[in-house]
């Protein structure tokens, strides 16, 4: 392996890595050499069997991130675990499909509070055990409704936009100490955020027919961004949202 991509010795903390994207890129950053603390609310072992079996260190850390106590609990037991984290990825996140007319508000708060707040405050606790070490890797992970508002999703758009705005906001401020925000804005990938989508024949179709690479995304296709982003190889690399999506916002 190349040593700008060598994560040997270094730890991953993955919010959401129970399933789809999350697990996809745990298990990149695995076989680039990094051990993987899992977080989720659903169930990581599978996760942490695979990379166990590619050598490499894994622990599962249930719990829900939608509160500041949670997140400085699954912080801290992580740091204890492996002593430090040197990359963190912001993955975790939910969708609500409703036409913005009849929106809730409990849709609205629920998305914002998950994909947006717990995002910032993930990177402000991780962070501050980076900064002490002037080192350290932050990848939150965006969408292309960063750049557009999609149909039907309005807090997920807006939350979407959120997490492109916290990584430029905390690159400002912490590129000098020595860290890396950035973000990844994945195209629609085949996982169970875009389940319900991938049931609509005409919203299917019409997707198909915008992706110049002619398929759907898989987990495995965020994995190189993020061992990239992960790794020295993008240490002068600072709040830039990294699209992965087949070339769809080329079009
Ligand atoms: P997924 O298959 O639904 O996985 C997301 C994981 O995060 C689930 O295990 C979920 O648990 C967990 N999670 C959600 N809220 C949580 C919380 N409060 N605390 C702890 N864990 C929580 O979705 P995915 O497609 O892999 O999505 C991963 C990320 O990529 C999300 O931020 C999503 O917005 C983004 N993304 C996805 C696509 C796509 O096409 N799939 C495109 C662009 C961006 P539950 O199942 O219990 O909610």
């Amino acid at each position: 392996m190349h040593p700008l991509f060598d994560l040997t010795g270094k730890v991953a903390m993955v919010t959401g890595a129970g399933t789809g994207l999350g697990a996809g890129m745990s298990k990149g950053l695995a076989g680039a050499g990094a051990d993987l603390l899992l977080v989720d609310r659903i169930d990581t072992d599978e996760t942490a069997k695979d990379i166990q079996t590619m050598g490499r260190k894994a622990m599962s850390l249930a719990a829900d991130l939608s509160t500041l106590p949670a997140i400085e609990e699954v912080v801290r037991k992580g740091i204890e675990k492996f002593g430090h984290i040197d990359i963190l990825i912001n993955n975790a996140g939910i969708i609500r499909r409703t036409p913005a007319i009849d929106f809730s508000e409990k849709d609205w708060d629920d998305v914002m509070a998950v994909n947006a707040k717990t995002v910032f405050f993930m990177c402000q606790t991780v962070g501050r055990d980076m900064m002490k070490r002037k080192s350290g890797k932050i990848i939150n992970i965006a969408s292309l409704l960063a750049f557009s508002g999609g149909i039907t999703v309005p807090s997920y758009a807006a939350s979407k936009g959120a997490v492109a705005q916290i990584t430029k906001a905390l690159a400002n401020e912490w590129a000098q100490h020595g860290l890396n925000i950035n973000a990844i804005a994945p195209g629609y990938m085949v996982t169970n955020n875009t389940a319900n989508l991938r049931k609509d024949p005409e919203r299917t179709k019409s997707i198909n027919e915008r992706i110049p690479a002619g398929r759907w995304g898989m987990p495995e296709d965020l994995q190189g961004a993020a061992i990239f982003l992960a790794s020295k190889a993008s240490d002068y690399v600072n709040g830039h949202v990294l699209l992965v999506d087949g070339g769809w916002m080329a079009r």
